[in-house]
């Protein structure tokens, strides 16, 4: 199955590029839950952390760091968070792995 995601990789579909190099995408979140919403996404598939394997530790840690450096081109210099969510019970809609960096207010925690 081809996802939304792919096919924003792809560029068959459009969305909002705040990044891309050639392990990753970040695009901003086309459903915003924060001021600043954005997702970073791997090209390579791997459908969701839960299913990430040893092998893929490099684009796990890119992905981070892209998500750091986004943040701070965005200045969310008061903070910002940082969230996977994996599988039904975590808020999984898109299995194409997917980090979301949210910030722009004060976030309340814990999450609902
Ligand atoms: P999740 O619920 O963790 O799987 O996150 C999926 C996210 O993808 C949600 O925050 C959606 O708003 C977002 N989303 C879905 N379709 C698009 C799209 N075409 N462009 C940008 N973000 C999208």
């Amino acid at each position: 199955m081809t996802t939304i995601f792919q096919k924003i990789i792809n560029k068959e579909i459009t969305a909002e590029f705040l990044h891309e190099d050639d392990i990753c995408i970040g695009i901003m979140d086309i459903d915003p839950k924060a001021p600043f919403h954005a997702l970073i996404i791997p090209k390579q598939l791997i459908a969701r952390i839960g299913v990430a394997e040893e092998s893929e530790k490099q684009i796990l840690g890119h992905l981070l760091l892209t998500a750091k450096k986004i943040a701070s081109e965005h200045d969310l210099n008061e903070g910002f968070r940082i969230v996977i969510n994996n599988g039904p019970d975590g808020g999984e809609t898109v299995p194409h792995l997917h980090v979301h960096l949210l910030g722009g207010r004060k976030l309340t925690w814990p999450p609902g």
